[in-house]
Protein backbone atom coordinates (compact mmCIF):
# COMPACT_ATOMS: atom_id res chain seq x y z
CA UNK A 1 0.00 0.00 0.00
CA UNK A 2 1.03 3.30 -0.73
CA UNK A 3 2.29 5.74 2.23
CA UNK A 4 0.08 7.05 4.80
CA UNK A 5 0.60 10.75 4.80
CA UNK A 6 -0.51 13.83 7.04
CA UNK A 7 -3.42 15.95 5.96
CA UNK A 8 -2.30 19.84 6.86
CA UNK A 9 -3.59 22.92 5.92
CA UNK A 10 -5.42 20.86 2.89
CA UNK A 11 -2.40 18.76 2.02
CA UNK A 12 -0.76 15.53 2.33
CA UNK A 13 2.59 15.77 3.57
CA UNK A 14 5.33 14.04 5.02
CA UNK A 15 6.54 14.99 8.71
CA UNK A 16 8.47 17.82 8.64
CA UNK A 17 11.65 16.17 9.60
CA UNK A 18 11.42 13.04 7.05
CA UNK A 19 10.59 10.34 9.77
CA UNK A 20 8.50 7.53 9.25
CA UNK A 21 6.99 4.73 11.16
CA UNK A 22 6.36 1.39 10.05
CA UNK A 23 2.66 -0.29 10.17
CA UNK A 24 2.88 -4.08 11.15
CA UNK A 25 0.12 -6.59 9.90
CA UNK A 26 -0.71 -8.02 13.00
CA UNK A 27 -1.89 -11.40 10.86
CA UNK A 28 1.86 -11.73 9.40
CA UNK A 29 4.24 -9.49 11.36
CA UNK A 30 5.06 -8.14 8.68
CA UNK A 31 5.20 -4.18 7.67
CA UNK A 32 2.45 -3.23 4.75
CA UNK A 33 3.08 0.32 4.95
CA UNK A 34 3.91 3.04 6.99
CA UNK A 35 3.17 6.29 7.92
CA UNK A 36 5.04 9.73 9.25
CA UNK A 37 6.74 9.38 13.00
CA UNK A 38 5.16 13.26 13.19
CA UNK A 39 7.14 15.47 15.86
CA UNK A 40 5.63 18.49 17.97
CA UNK A 41 6.58 21.04 15.05
CA UNK A 42 4.08 19.09 12.85
CA UNK A 43 1.36 19.62 15.75
CA UNK A 44 1.87 23.06 15.99
CA UNK A 45 1.42 23.24 12.00
CA UNK A 46 -1.72 21.46 12.34
CA UNK A 47 -3.04 23.57 14.67
CA UNK A 48 -2.56 26.88 13.18
CA UNK A 49 -4.05 25.47 10.07
CA UNK A 50 -6.77 24.61 12.25
CA UNK A 51 -7.18 28.32 13.83
CA UNK A 52 -7.07 29.79 10.79
CA UNK A 53 -9.38 27.94 9.26
CA UNK A 54 -11.92 27.95 12.42
CA UNK A 55 -13.67 31.63 11.48
CA UNK A 56 -14.84 30.67 7.91
CA UNK A 57 -15.97 26.72 9.15
CA UNK A 58 -17.48 28.07 11.66
CA UNK A 59 -19.61 31.25 10.05
CA UNK A 60 -20.62 28.85 7.18
CA UNK A 61 -24.47 28.30 7.21
CA UNK A 62 -25.27 25.12 8.96
CA UNK A 63 -26.76 23.25 5.92
CA UNK A 64 -23.30 24.00 4.23
CA UNK A 65 -21.25 22.57 6.47
CA UNK A 66 -23.47 19.52 6.86
CA UNK A 67 -23.27 19.39 3.15
CA UNK A 68 -19.75 18.95 3.22
CA UNK A 69 -19.87 16.19 6.09
CA UNK A 70 -22.30 13.99 3.81
CA UNK A 71 -20.54 14.07 0.95
CA UNK A 72 -17.46 13.08 3.16
CA UNK A 73 -19.76 10.23 4.45
CA UNK A 74 -20.89 9.18 0.75
CA UNK A 75 -17.30 8.69 -0.33
CA UNK A 76 -16.62 6.79 2.81
CA UNK A 77 -19.39 4.06 1.34
CA UNK A 78 -18.36 4.51 -1.84
CA UNK A 79 -14.74 3.32 -1.05
CA UNK A 80 -16.29 0.88 1.52
CA UNK A 81 -14.79 -2.32 0.40
CA UNK A 82 -10.95 -0.82 -0.13
CA UNK A 83 -11.61 1.21 3.62
CA UNK A 84 -12.70 -2.66 4.95
CA UNK A 85 -9.60 -4.36 3.67
CA UNK A 86 -7.23 -1.53 4.96
CA UNK A 87 -8.56 -1.89 8.45
CA UNK A 88 -8.43 -5.74 8.45
CA UNK A 89 -5.23 -5.66 7.49
CA UNK A 90 -3.71 -2.75 9.40
CA UNK A 91 -5.49 -3.63 12.99
CA UNK A 92 -6.06 -7.68 12.43
CA UNK A 93 -10.12 -8.01 12.76
CA UNK A 94 -11.64 -10.46 10.38
CA UNK A 95 -12.34 -8.58 6.82
CA UNK A 96 -16.30 -8.96 7.87
CA UNK A 97 -16.56 -6.56 10.87
CA UNK A 98 -14.81 -3.99 9.41
CA UNK A 99 -16.68 -3.72 6.23
CA UNK A 100 -20.07 -4.93 7.61
CA UNK A 101 -20.11 -2.79 11.01
CA UNK A 102 -17.35 -0.44 11.26
CA UNK A 103 -16.25 1.51 7.85
CA UNK A 104 -20.63 1.87 7.19
CA UNK A 105 -20.99 3.01 10.94
CA UNK A 106 -18.03 5.80 10.29
CA UNK A 107 -20.15 7.23 7.40
CA UNK A 108 -23.22 6.97 9.90
CA UNK A 109 -21.26 9.28 12.27
CA UNK A 110 -21.10 12.39 9.59
CA UNK A 111 -24.33 11.56 8.46
CA UNK A 112 -25.90 11.44 11.87
CA UNK A 113 -24.12 14.48 13.18
CA UNK A 114 -24.93 16.79 9.73
CA UNK A 115 -28.27 16.14 10.71
CA UNK A 116 -28.23 16.63 14.59
CA UNK A 117 -26.80 19.84 14.22
CA UNK A 118 -29.40 20.38 11.51
CA UNK A 119 -32.72 19.84 13.79
CA UNK A 120 -30.83 21.41 17.48
CA UNK A 121 -32.24 23.92 19.15
CA UNK A 122 -30.56 25.99 22.40
CA UNK A 123 -32.98 26.79 25.60
CA UNK A 124 -35.28 29.72 26.13
CA UNK A 125 -36.39 31.06 29.20
CA UNK A 126 -39.19 33.28 30.23
CA UNK A 127 -38.78 35.43 32.87
CA UNK A 128 -42.48 36.51 32.64
CA UNK A 129 -42.69 40.43 32.71
CA UNK A 130 -39.38 40.82 33.31
CA UNK A 131 -37.48 39.50 30.46
CA UNK A 132 -36.31 36.63 28.82
CA UNK A 133 -33.10 34.51 28.23
CA UNK A 134 -31.85 32.23 25.63
CA UNK A 135 -29.04 30.59 25.62
CA UNK A 136 -26.08 30.45 22.49
CA UNK A 137 -24.07 27.46 21.72
CA UNK A 138 -20.81 28.31 20.17
CA UNK A 139 -18.42 25.92 18.44
CA UNK A 140 -15.23 26.02 20.64
CA UNK A 141 -12.39 26.36 18.48
CA UNK A 142 -9.30 23.99 17.89
CA UNK A 143 -10.44 20.34 18.94
CA UNK A 144 -8.00 17.19 19.26
CA UNK A 145 -9.49 14.00 18.58
CA UNK A 146 -7.11 11.03 20.15
CA UNK A 147 -8.17 7.79 18.76
CA UNK A 148 -7.55 4.23 19.86
CA UNK A 149 -6.17 1.48 17.68
CA UNK A 150 -9.22 -1.00 18.36
CA UNK A 151 -11.86 0.11 15.89
CA UNK A 152 -9.47 2.89 13.72
CA UNK A 153 -11.96 4.67 11.80
CA UNK A 154 -15.22 4.22 13.54
CA UNK A 155 -14.10 5.57 16.53
CA UNK A 156 -12.27 8.46 14.91
CA UNK A 157 -15.25 9.81 13.05
CA UNK A 158 -17.19 9.49 15.93
CA UNK A 159 -15.27 11.74 17.53
CA UNK A 160 -14.02 13.74 14.24
CA UNK A 161 -17.73 14.44 12.77
CA UNK A 162 -19.78 16.36 16.22
CA UNK A 163 -16.73 18.56 16.51
CA UNK A 164 -16.58 19.47 12.94
CA UNK A 165 -20.74 19.84 12.59
CA UNK A 166 -20.92 21.99 15.31
CA UNK A 167 -18.56 24.38 13.60
CA UNK A 168 -15.15 23.36 15.47
CA UNK A 169 -11.99 23.01 13.71
CA UNK A 170 -9.73 19.46 14.19
CA UNK A 171 -6.60 17.95 15.01
CA UNK A 172 -6.90 14.42 14.49
CA UNK A 173 -4.51 12.20 16.33
CA UNK A 174 -5.29 8.36 15.32
CA UNK A 175 -3.37 5.24 16.62
CA UNK A 176 0.04 4.69 15.47
CA UNK A 177 -0.67 1.06 15.02
CA UNK A 178 -3.37 1.54 12.85
CA UNK A 179 -2.53 4.45 10.82
CA UNK A 180 -4.09 3.41 7.43
CA UNK A 181 -7.76 4.11 7.48
CA UNK A 182 -7.04 8.14 8.98
CA UNK A 183 -4.89 8.67 5.96
CA UNK A 184 -7.29 7.51 3.82
CA UNK A 185 -9.86 9.69 5.50
CA UNK A 186 -7.48 12.59 5.01
CA UNK A 187 -7.86 11.72 1.00
CA UNK A 188 -11.80 11.80 0.98
CA UNK A 189 -11.36 14.82 3.14
CA UNK A 190 -10.07 16.33 0.20
CA UNK A 191 -12.34 14.91 -2.20
CA UNK A 192 -15.19 15.72 -0.58
CA UNK A 193 -14.20 19.24 -0.43
CA UNK A 194 -13.86 20.49 2.64
CA UNK A 195 -11.88 24.12 3.33
CA UNK A 196 -8.28 23.65 3.74
CA UNK A 197 -7.36 23.50 7.51
CA UNK A 198 -10.87 22.43 8.86
CA UNK A 199 -9.65 19.00 9.35
CA UNK A 200 -6.15 18.00 9.97
CA UNK A 201 -4.74 14.71 10.61
CA UNK A 202 -0.67 14.17 12.47
CA UNK A 203 0.35 10.48 12.59
CA UNK A 204 3.04 9.78 15.15
CA UNK A 205 3.72 8.79 18.44
CA UNK A 206 1.31 9.37 21.78
CA UNK A 207 3.65 10.64 23.83
CA UNK A 208 4.87 12.73 21.14
CA UNK A 209 1.83 13.96 18.92
CA UNK A 210 -0.72 13.62 20.96
CA UNK A 211 1.20 15.12 24.55
CA UNK A 212 1.95 17.97 22.08
CA UNK A 213 -1.93 18.41 21.43
CA UNK A 214 -3.00 17.98 24.74
CA UNK A 215 -0.66 20.89 26.06
CA UNK A 216 -0.81 23.60 22.87
CA UNK A 217 -2.32 26.40 24.14
CA UNK A 218 -4.15 26.90 21.24
CA UNK A 219 -6.17 23.57 21.63
CA UNK A 220 -9.06 24.24 24.12
CA UNK A 221 -10.86 20.99 23.85
CA UNK A 222 -9.57 17.48 23.87
CA UNK A 223 -11.62 14.41 23.13
CA UNK A 224 -9.83 11.23 23.97
CA UNK A 225 -10.44 7.61 23.60
CA UNK A 226 -8.00 4.93 24.91
CA UNK A 227 -6.69 3.31 27.93
CA UNK A 228 -7.56 4.25 31.73
CA UNK A 229 -3.79 5.36 32.63
CA UNK A 230 -3.36 7.12 28.84
CA UNK A 231 -6.66 9.03 30.10
CA UNK A 232 -5.02 10.10 33.50
CA UNK A 233 -1.97 11.57 31.73
CA UNK A 234 -4.06 13.52 29.71
CA UNK A 235 -6.43 14.90 32.59
CA UNK A 236 -2.73 15.31 34.40
CA UNK A 237 -1.95 17.63 31.50
CA UNK A 238 -5.13 19.41 30.52
CA UNK A 239 -6.26 20.02 34.31
CA UNK A 240 -4.22 22.90 35.22
CA UNK A 241 -4.74 24.44 31.42
CA UNK A 242 -8.41 24.44 31.95
CA UNK A 243 -9.10 22.58 28.91
CA UNK A 244 -12.61 20.62 28.30
CA UNK A 245 -11.79 17.09 28.09
CA UNK A 246 -13.78 14.14 26.94
CA UNK A 247 -12.15 10.38 28.44
CA UNK A 248 -13.60 7.30 27.17
CA UNK A 249 -11.22 4.41 28.79
CA UNK A 250 -11.07 0.90 29.71
CA UNK A 251 -13.58 -1.44 30.94
CA UNK A 252 -14.45 -4.97 32.57
CA UNK A 253 -17.93 -5.55 31.87
CA UNK A 254 -20.25 -7.85 33.09
CA UNK A 255 -22.61 -9.85 31.63
CA UNK A 256 -25.27 -10.98 33.78
CA UNK A 257 -27.22 -14.61 33.55
CA UNK A 258 -30.25 -14.99 35.67
CA UNK A 259 -32.05 -17.42 36.88
CA UNK A 260 -34.56 -17.47 34.28
CA UNK A 261 -32.32 -16.39 30.99
CA UNK A 262 -33.42 -17.81 27.71
CA UNK A 263 -30.49 -19.48 27.33
CA UNK A 264 -30.65 -20.43 23.83
CA UNK A 265 -31.78 -17.17 22.58
CA UNK A 266 -28.76 -15.03 25.00
CA UNK A 267 -25.60 -17.92 23.61
CA UNK A 268 -25.34 -16.65 20.49
CA UNK A 269 -25.12 -12.87 21.88
CA UNK A 270 -22.80 -13.45 24.59
CA UNK A 271 -20.39 -15.58 22.90
CA UNK A 272 -19.98 -12.35 20.44
CA UNK A 273 -19.83 -9.96 23.06
CA UNK A 274 -16.93 -12.05 24.40
CA UNK A 275 -15.12 -12.10 21.46
CA UNK A 276 -15.83 -10.04 18.51
CA UNK A 277 -12.64 -8.02 16.97
CA UNK A 278 -11.07 -10.82 19.72
CA UNK A 279 -12.28 -8.85 22.62
CA UNK A 280 -10.80 -5.32 21.93
CA UNK A 281 -13.74 -3.99 21.93
CA UNK A 282 -14.10 -2.03 25.43
CA UNK A 283 -18.06 -2.74 24.84
CA UNK A 284 -16.72 -6.65 25.44
CA UNK A 285 -18.21 -8.68 28.20
CA UNK A 286 -15.49 -10.11 29.92
CA UNK A 287 -16.89 -11.40 33.10
CA UNK A 288 -19.50 -13.68 32.98
CA UNK A 289 -21.77 -14.17 35.83
CA UNK A 290 -24.18 -17.00 36.04
CA UNK A 291 -26.67 -18.04 38.59
CA UNK A 292 -25.51 -20.96 39.99
CA UNK A 293 -28.44 -22.92 39.27
CA UNK A 294 -27.83 -22.57 35.79
CA UNK A 295 -24.37 -22.58 35.31
CA UNK A 296 -23.93 -26.37 34.50
CA UNK A 297 -26.59 -25.77 31.60
CA UNK A 298 -24.75 -22.73 30.59
CA UNK A 299 -21.07 -24.05 30.77
CA UNK A 300 -22.49 -27.31 28.27
CA UNK A 301 -23.58 -24.53 25.64
CA UNK A 302 -21.37 -21.75 26.15
CA UNK A 303 -17.51 -23.99 25.86
CA UNK A 304 -18.71 -26.26 22.88
CA UNK A 305 -19.65 -22.90 20.54
CA UNK A 306 -16.62 -21.04 21.87
CA UNK A 307 -14.32 -24.35 21.28
CA UNK A 308 -15.82 -24.04 17.70
CA UNK A 309 -15.13 -20.46 16.43
CA UNK A 310 -12.54 -20.33 13.66
CA UNK A 311 -9.48 -18.26 14.25
CA UNK A 312 -7.30 -17.70 11.48
CA UNK A 313 -6.39 -15.43 8.12
CA UNK A 314 -8.42 -12.07 8.79
CA UNK A 315 -9.18 -11.95 4.80
CA UNK A 316 -10.98 -14.90 4.96
CA UNK A 317 -14.22 -15.34 4.79
CA UNK A 318 -14.49 -18.29 7.35
CA UNK A 319 -12.27 -16.78 9.90
CA UNK A 320 -14.39 -15.83 13.23
CA UNK A 321 -11.76 -14.32 14.98
CA UNK A 322 -8.44 -12.42 13.12
CA UNK A 323 -5.44 -11.73 14.52
CA UNK A 324 -4.85 -9.31 18.15
CA UNK A 325 -3.86 -6.22 17.45
CA UNK A 326 0.13 -6.70 17.98
CA UNK A 327 2.98 -8.83 18.94
CA UNK A 328 3.12 -6.98 22.28
CA UNK A 329 -0.44 -6.86 22.55
CA UNK A 330 -0.44 -10.79 22.30
CA UNK A 331 1.95 -10.96 25.14
CA UNK A 332 0.48 -8.99 27.25
CA UNK A 333 -2.81 -10.80 27.39
CA UNK A 334 -1.15 -14.51 27.13
CA UNK A 335 0.62 -12.80 30.65
CA UNK A 336 -2.84 -12.77 32.00
CA UNK A 337 -3.62 -16.35 31.08
CA UNK A 338 -1.02 -17.34 33.23
CA UNK A 339 -1.89 -15.00 35.70
CA UNK A 340 -4.98 -16.74 36.11
CA UNK A 341 -3.29 -19.94 36.34
CA UNK A 342 -1.14 -18.85 39.12
CA UNK A 343 -4.36 -17.23 41.04
CA UNK A 344 -6.04 -20.63 41.14
CA UNK A 345 -8.16 -20.45 38.12
CA UNK A 346 -8.88 -23.25 35.49
CA UNK A 347 -8.78 -22.69 31.36
CA UNK A 348 -11.91 -24.49 30.15
CA UNK A 349 -10.84 -23.47 26.33
CA UNK A 350 -8.47 -22.13 24.54
CA UNK A 351 -5.26 -20.17 25.74
CA UNK A 352 -2.85 -21.12 23.30
CA UNK A 353 -2.13 -20.07 19.50
CA UNK A 354 -4.27 -22.14 16.78
CA UNK A 355 -2.04 -25.10 16.25
CA UNK A 356 -2.99 -24.97 12.18
CA UNK A 357 -2.70 -21.44 11.04
CA UNK A 358 -1.05 -21.62 7.79
CA UNK A 359 2.73 -20.51 6.87
CA UNK A 360 1.69 -17.02 5.90
CA UNK A 361 0.37 -16.32 9.29
CA UNK A 362 3.25 -17.42 10.99
CA UNK A 363 4.63 -13.88 12.58
CA UNK A 364 0.70 -13.53 13.54
CA UNK A 365 -0.66 -12.44 16.93
CA UNK A 366 -3.14 -14.69 16.82
CA UNK A 367 -4.24 -16.57 20.30
CA UNK A 368 -7.60 -18.82 20.79
CA UNK A 369 -10.38 -17.90 22.29
CA UNK A 370 -9.99 -18.50 25.79
CA UNK A 371 -12.67 -19.23 29.01
CA UNK A 372 -11.08 -19.05 32.67
CA UNK A 373 -12.91 -20.83 35.26
CA UNK A 374 -12.56 -20.69 39.19
CA UNK A 375 -11.35 -17.40 39.46
CA UNK A 376 -11.88 -15.39 43.05
CA UNK A 377 -13.64 -12.06 42.17
CA UNK A 378 -10.75 -10.23 43.93
CA UNK A 379 -8.08 -11.68 41.80
CA UNK A 380 -6.15 -9.12 38.98
CA UNK A 381 -7.59 -11.00 36.36
CA UNK A 382 -11.07 -10.47 37.38
CA UNK A 383 -10.42 -6.86 38.39
CA UNK A 384 -8.06 -5.50 35.12
CA UNK A 385 -8.51 -5.29 31.56
CA UNK A 386 -7.46 -7.75 29.62
CA UNK A 387 -8.62 -6.33 26.44
CA UNK A 388 -8.42 -10.04 24.38
CA UNK A 389 -10.09 -12.86 23.15
CA UNK A 390 -10.41 -13.85 27.21
CA UNK A 391 -13.55 -13.97 29.48
CA UNK A 392 -13.67 -15.07 33.04
CA UNK A 393 -16.77 -17.38 34.21
CA UNK A 394 -18.23 -17.20 37.83
CA UNK A 395 -21.37 -18.36 39.51
CA UNK A 396 -23.41 -16.50 41.94
CA UNK A 397 -26.15 -17.41 44.39
CA UNK A 398 -28.40 -14.46 44.30
CA UNK A 399 -29.24 -11.40 42.03
CA UNK A 400 -28.12 -9.03 44.75
CA UNK A 401 -24.86 -10.72 44.58
CA UNK A 402 -24.77 -10.57 40.84
CA UNK A 403 -24.86 -6.61 41.09
CA UNK A 404 -22.24 -6.48 43.73
CA UNK A 405 -20.19 -8.15 41.64
CA UNK A 406 -20.99 -6.56 38.81
CA UNK A 407 -19.58 -3.43 40.60
CA UNK A 408 -16.94 -4.38 42.29
CA UNK A 409 -14.68 -3.37 39.98
CA UNK A 410 -12.74 -0.21 39.29
CA UNK A 411 -14.26 -0.03 35.86
CA UNK A 412 -18.15 0.91 34.96
CA UNK A 413 -18.86 1.42 30.93
CA UNK A 414 -21.25 -1.38 30.07
CA UNK A 415 -22.93 -4.23 30.95
CA UNK A 416 -25.55 -6.86 29.72
CA UNK A 417 -28.13 -8.15 31.17
CA UNK A 418 -30.12 -11.61 30.36
CA UNK A 419 -33.44 -12.26 31.72
CA UNK A 420 -37.00 -12.69 31.14
CA UNK A 421 -38.33 -11.11 34.08
CA UNK A 422 -38.92 -7.40 33.55
CA UNK A 423 -38.97 -6.24 37.24
CA UNK A 424 -35.23 -7.71 37.88
CA UNK A 425 -33.80 -6.26 34.56
CA UNK A 426 -35.63 -3.04 35.65
CA UNK A 427 -34.19 -3.09 38.98
CA UNK A 428 -30.69 -4.66 38.13
CA UNK A 429 -30.16 -1.57 35.77
CA UNK A 430 -31.53 0.71 38.14
CA UNK A 431 -28.21 -0.75 40.60
CA UNK A 432 -25.42 -1.46 38.59
CA UNK A 433 -22.92 1.19 38.19
CA UNK A 434 -22.20 1.24 34.04
CA UNK A 435 -23.12 3.48 31.54
CA UNK A 436 -24.63 1.46 29.78
CA UNK A 437 -26.52 -1.34 30.25
CA UNK A 438 -28.36 -3.71 27.54
CA UNK A 439 -31.61 -5.75 28.64
CA UNK A 440 -31.48 -8.75 25.95
CA UNK A 441 -28.99 -7.48 23.75
CA UNK A 442 -25.44 -6.13 23.30
CA UNK A 443 -23.71 -3.78 21.29
CA UNK A 444 -27.44 -1.95 20.05
CA UNK A 445 -26.07 1.60 19.51
CA UNK A 446 -28.39 4.62 19.58
CA UNK A 447 -26.54 7.21 18.02
CA UNK A 448 -28.46 9.38 19.91
CA UNK A 449 -28.03 7.93 23.32
CA UNK A 450 -25.49 9.10 25.88
CA UNK A 451 -22.36 6.93 25.62
CA UNK A 452 -19.34 7.24 28.19
CA UNK A 453 -18.57 5.27 31.55
CA UNK A 454 -18.44 5.47 35.15
CA UNK A 455 -15.55 5.44 37.51
CA UNK A 456 -12.36 4.42 35.72
CA UNK A 457 -14.13 4.10 32.24
CA UNK A 458 -13.75 7.65 31.78
CA UNK A 459 -15.38 11.04 32.21
CA UNK A 460 -17.75 12.73 30.13
CA UNK A 461 -20.42 11.33 27.48
CA UNK A 462 -20.24 11.54 23.65
CA UNK A 463 -23.13 10.55 21.52
CA UNK A 464 -26.53 12.73 20.28
CA UNK A 465 -26.69 15.85 22.34
CA UNK A 466 -24.44 15.38 24.72
CA UNK A 467 -21.82 15.71 22.10
CA UNK A 468 -23.42 18.67 20.93
CA UNK A 469 -22.92 20.29 24.48
CA UNK A 470 -19.48 19.05 24.46
CA UNK A 471 -18.21 20.74 21.20
CA UNK A 472 -19.92 23.95 21.96
CA UNK A 473 -19.59 26.89 24.57
CA UNK A 474 -22.86 28.24 26.24
CA UNK A 475 -23.63 32.04 26.51
CA UNK A 476 -26.60 33.19 28.07
CA UNK A 477 -27.88 35.93 26.34
CA UNK A 478 -30.85 38.13 29.27
CA UNK A 479 -33.43 40.57 27.39
CA UNK A 480 -34.98 42.98 30.29
CA UNK A 481 -37.93 44.57 29.22
CA UNK A 482 -38.45 48.17 30.36
CA UNK A 483 -40.56 47.95 34.07
P1 LIG B 1 -3.82 4.06 24.34
O1 LIG B 1 -4.25 4.83 25.54
O2 LIG B 1 -2.54 3.37 24.35
O3 LIG B 1 -3.79 5.00 23.05
C1 LIG B 1 -4.91 5.73 22.62
C2 LIG B 1 -4.44 6.93 21.82
O4 LIG B 1 -3.76 7.83 22.71
C3 LIG B 1 -3.44 6.60 20.71
O5 LIG B 1 -3.71 7.42 19.59
C4 LIG B 1 -2.12 6.98 21.34
O6 LIG B 1 -1.14 7.30 20.40
C5 LIG B 1 -2.51 8.19 22.17
N1 LIG B 1 -1.60 8.51 23.28
C6 LIG B 1 -0.74 7.68 23.92
N2 LIG B 1 -0.08 8.36 24.88
C7 LIG B 1 -0.53 9.64 24.85
C8 LIG B 1 -0.24 10.81 25.61
N3 LIG B 1 0.65 10.81 26.59
N4 LIG B 1 -0.92 11.93 25.32
C9 LIG B 1 -1.86 11.95 24.35
N5 LIG B 1 -2.17 10.88 23.59
C10 LIG B 1 -1.51 9.73 23.84
O7 LIG B 1 -5.04 3.06 24.06
P2 LIG B 1 -5.09 1.93 22.97
O8 LIG B 1 -4.20 0.82 23.44
O9 LIG B 1 -4.91 2.52 21.62
O10 LIG B 1 -6.62 1.46 23.07
C11 LIG B 1 -7.06 0.46 23.91
C12 LIG B 1 -7.77 1.05 25.10
O11 LIG B 1 -8.81 1.91 24.67
C13 LIG B 1 -8.43 0.02 25.96
O12 LIG B 1 -8.19 0.32 27.31
C14 LIG B 1 -9.90 0.20 25.66
O13 LIG B 1 -10.78 -0.21 26.68
C15 LIG B 1 -9.98 1.65 25.41
N6 LIG B 1 -11.16 1.98 24.62
C16 LIG B 1 -12.19 2.64 25.24
C17 LIG B 1 -13.34 2.94 24.53
C18 LIG B 1 -14.49 3.67 25.17
O14 LIG B 1 -15.34 4.16 24.44
N7 LIG B 1 -14.57 3.78 26.48
C19 LIG B 1 -13.42 2.57 23.18
C20 LIG B 1 -12.36 1.90 22.60
C21 LIG B 1 -11.23 1.62 23.33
Amino acid sequence: MPDVLNLIDGALVEARDGGWRDSINPATGEPHTRCPDSSAADVDRAVSAAREAFPGWSSLPVAERSDALRRLADLIDEHRDDLARLESIDQGKVLSQAREIEIPRSAANFRFFAGAVEHAASSFHDMGGAGFNYTLRRPRGVVGCIAPWNLPLYLFTWKIAPALATGNTVVGKPSELTPATAGRLGELAIEAGLPRGVLNIVHGDGAVVGHRLVEHPEVGTITFTGGTSTGARIAETAGPLFKRISLELGGKNPVVVCEDADLDRAMPHIVRSAFSNQGQICLCGSRILVHRSRLEEFMEGFLPRVSALRTGDPLDPESDLGALVSREHLDKVQAYIELARSEGGKVACGGRRPPELPDRLDGGAFLEPTVLMGLPQSCRTNQEEIFGPVVSVQGFDSHGEAVRRANDVPYGLACSIWTNDLSRAHGMAARIDAGIIWVNCWMVRDLRTPFGGWKQSGVGREGGEEALRFFTESTNVCIGFEP
